[in-house]
């Protein structure tokens, strides 16, 4: 289920409707800190414009966004002594995508924080060579 961008938070907050923490903006993307983060310096980066997800937004836009982070990962290397980041992305109901904006949600990591981005998976009995047979682009 989409919601129209009426309706959005990150729409609201692009139009600076919503209060938010609003780190950066240009052109494409908007940067701002999370009501509550997760992590220090969890950031959300998104377009500005309404995209619902990874399957909605135009490959220009997404490269625009994927700057942004790596501008974002740069910047607190140097301000925030961060040594690491992880991108976490969810794209539809079944990714567990919670705001239908496209976004990304940007963790700085510093050696021996504790946390668990990565978590352990069950993995999977499938033969690979179907898999693979089956996923192959092109
Ligand atoms: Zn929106």
């Amino acid at each position: 289920m989409e919601e129209r961008a009426d309706d959005c938070v990150f729409c609201r907050i692009v139009r600076h409707d919503a209060e938010a923490l609003i780190l950066c903006e240009d052109e494409h993307v908007i940067s701002f800190l999370p009501i509550r983060p997760e992590v220090y310096g969890h950031t959300i980066i998104c377009p500005r414009l309404h995209y619902a997800d990874i399957y909605d937004i135009p490959s220009p836009v997404l490269s625009a966004v994927v700057d942004s982070c790596k501008s974002h990962a740069q910047h607190y290397r140097k301000k925030i002594n961060a040594t690491g980041v992880n991108l976490l992305h969810a794209s539809g109901v079944d990714g567990d995508q919670s705001v239908f904006h496209f976004h990304i949600h940007l963790f700085p990591r510093v050696k021996n924080d504790g946390l668990n981005t990565w978590p352990m998976l069950p993995g999977t009995l499938v033969d690979r060579k179907q898999m693979y047979s089956e996923m192959r682009l092109g």
